[in-house]
């Protein structure tokens, strides 16, 4: 009776009622939610009327609103501020919500009315999006099993109900490998070359962890291990934060992967098998833009070779500046960021702790906001009184250039122990104009939060970061279909990354950095010359990085491209890498048995290809701004507005992105923009 989650949210925007949410409540909310669902399911089915549009596919795409609801809260909590009580939870839910979601697309009865439809499409007078929704609706049922036949359906059932619970064990599994891990620093001596403000963040962390004075703590968030390999003078420090981190899910203890990785290649190959697949990426595949491996594969290696050449050339400068330090040792994989960046100083005497004080997060949020009003006419209304699930969330009440409301957004910028790693978008709710929802969206970072007194200051990388989240948060923000399956940045997922790639473009730019960019002490706009020379190094390291981003794509095509799962996965990677030619110093970006994007769920199941697909549009689409002589260029961004960031899955992606740049796209702009075109 008194289960909050069961009752109507009557809070600003809608907001769940998140300071009276206990983890125990879930549990009888998603018990009410998934009888309220399946009663919807079957009256559906049961009506006598012969099926419509309104009464089939618009109905279905209404049902299940608090099944809904709570989901979007349950995952925005497991991933942001989870507990032992919500992980429990989490674990017992996965199979029964999947089972769920099986009956429900596996519905004879249901599936017979929408495949009805779907036969008589040509000839039921719809709108463009009423026969877009009715395409992607069918597709769903059939891609979840709805034309199997009975014995191959439970048995379709069943792989994925195992593949939730093991989704879930493996994410739980990599964040206890995160936060179980922390590098101590208690002497002058294990702080050799650590610049202020990178001493300043370590301490904060040690504070948060409740430790004495004096100590700091390296963690395995991004925004401490990088800059501590890329400084820490401390070989043996490194090679030792360095062995953690890559060592996530790679050793024998309770978070031990690899059996989990094998276990879900195997289901995820027998799941393409009961398809009719040879395998799960012809599965996968089947449902982009790439549509086939052959067209990822010939992405992949057209930056492949052009980074293997660029990160030779980078490997000179790096030898050379080990020489200059008299390093007589071997250049090993946690020794490259920290020579990268003395190499960088000298070639471009360039020193990121010089950066950092130019980019404060407060202002970077402000330019990012300042960029949405000068392209949309968006503006950003804090509402300091509208409470998140942890103090951290900021919320903003999204505004119109007519002052009509578009929606609310939230914003946690920081890392904090019980919240995954990386940087993420999500939502509490998605628009749609038929159930008269406005969207409610979320970005994670996860920034080392400054000391006390002190802004938490960004790397050039987390401003990027920053910007990146927020892209897809407006292609949440400015969604405007009828329907909520089809909202926001529910699109194909190798159209996905485009908004927000695209978004990241304009974070470099000189007019906002020299506007938004001031020293947080002297309150000093960021110099010229630092400014060229932060230009300048832009694509110093681009080899480098552009091989630890496909050797990662790679192994996860390769990985789903297997009839069965290899005997050991940690082999298959290090074979895999030997064939393609991957310098040992390198590394990449997500080993198999951390790559969360691969096993924390299917999302990016042969899809880790799908950032450097979107980078050939985005790179391209950005190429129009800067054709029309101007960034901020108007009537660009009407477009972008209108054939892109609103139509979510309205419209088919290779149609929108020819609406907006009247042409198909082309790859040259993304080889420049990293170097890596070919003169
Ligand atoms: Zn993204």
């Amino acid at each position: 009776m008194s289960n909050p989650l069961l009752q109507d949210w009557a809070g600003p925007h809608g907001l769940p009622p998140f300071a009276d949410i206990q983890p125990a409540h879930f549990q009888p909310a998603f018990d009410a939610a998934l009888a309220a669902h399946r009663a919807e399911i079957e009256a559906m089915a049961a009506q006598p009327g012969a099926p419509t549009f309104a009464n089939t596919l618009a109905a279905f795409d209404a049902s299940g609103r608090l099944l809904t609801r709570l989901s979007h809260t349950f995952y925005t909590l497991v991933a942001s501020a989870t507990s032992p009580e919500l992980q429990a939870s989490q674990r017992a839910l996965a199979g029964p919500l999947a089972a769920h979601h099986s009956a429900v697309y596996m519905h004879a009865g249901l599936f017979a009315r929408v495949d009805a439809l779907f036969e008589q499409r040509e000839t039921l007078d719809l709108t463009s999006e009423q026969r877009r929704l009715l395409e992607r609706i069918h597709l769903d049922f059939v891609r979840a099993g709805a034309r199997l036949v009975p014995d191959a359906k439970s048995r379709y059932a069943a792989v994925m109900a195992r593949l939730a619970e093991l989704n879930t064990r493996f994410a739980q599994n990599v964040l206890a490998a995160e936060s179980g891990y922390q590098l101590r620093l208690t002497t002058e001596d294990e702080l050799a070359g650590l610049p202020g403000f990178l001493r300043a963040v370590a301490r904060q962390a040690a504070i948060d962890r409740g430790l004495a004075e004096g100590v700091h703590v390296i963690t395995l968030s991004r925004s401490l291990i990088l800059p501590f390999l890329s400084f820490s003078a401390r070989r043996d420090l490194r090679e030792q934060a360095w062995r953690a981190w890559v060592g996530r899910g790679d050793d024998t203890g309770d978070t031990d992967n690899r059996a989990l990785c094998r276990e879900i290649l195997e289901l995820r190959a027998e799941a393409a098998r009961l398809h009719g697949h040879a395998c799960y990426a012809d599965f996968a595949l089947e449902d982009t833009m790439a549509r086939s491996q052959t067209a990822v594969m010939d992405l992949l290696e057209r930056v492949w070779h052009p980074a293997l050449a660029a990160q030779a050339r980078e490997r000179e400068a790096v030898l050379g500046a080990m020489a200059a330090a008299g390093a007589t040792h071997a250049l090993e994989p946690w020794d490259w960021r920290f020579y990268a960046e003395q190499a960088r100083r000298a070639r471009f005497e360039l020193d990121e702790s010089e950066v950092k004080p130019y980019f404060p997060l407060e202002r970077m949020v402000a330019a990012m906001f300042d960029c949405a009003g000068r392209l949309f006419g968006l503006q950003f209304k804090p509402r300091p009184d509208i409470a998140g699930y942890h103090a951290d969330v900021r919320a903003y009440e999204v505004l119109d250039a007519d002052g009509s409301l578009r929606g609310l957004f939230l914003q946690d910028n920081f890392a904090r122990p019980p919240k995954r790693s990386g940087a993420w978008m999500n939502a509490l709710r998605n628009q749609s104009r038929a159930l008269g929802a406005t969207p409610v969206i979320v970005n994670n970072n996860n920034f080392a939060r400054g000391a006390a007194g002190e802004p938490t200051l960004l790397s050039f990388d987390d401003v990027r970061t920053l910007f990146h989240e927020f892209g897809h948060g407006l292609h949440g923000l400015l969604s405007d279909v009828e329907h909520e399956r089809l909202a926001g940045t529910q699109v194909l997922r190798d159209f996905v990354e485009l908004p927000s790639q695209l978004y990241e473009h304009w974070m470099a730019e000189p007019q906002v950095l020299k506007k938004f960019a001031r020293h947080w002490q002297t309150g000093e706009p960021l110099p010229d010359a630092l400014l060229a020379k932060l230009q300048a190094a832009r694509q110093f390291g681009q080899g480098y990085e552009t091989l630890r981003y496909t050797a990662s794509a790679i192994v996860d095509m390769a990985a789903h491209a297997l009839p069965t799962a290899p005997a050991d996965v940690v082999a298959f990677e290090r074979e895999t890498l030997a064939k393609w030619g991957l310098p040992d110093e390198v590394g990449m970006n997500h080993r198999l048995t951390h790559f969360q994007h691969l096993f924390s769920s299917s999302g990016y199941a042969a899809g880790y290809y799908v950032y450097l697909w979107a980078e050939v549009l985005d790179c391209d689409a950005f190429d129009a701004f800067v054709e029309a002589g101007d960034v901020f260029d108007p009537a660009v961004a009407a477009r972008l507005r209108e054939c892109i960031l609103s139509v979510g899955n309205s419209v088919e992606p290779g149609a929108a992105f020819r609406a907006f740049r009247g042409r198909d796209p082309i790859a040259d702009p993304m080889l420049k923009d990293r170097g890596l075109l070919e003169a």
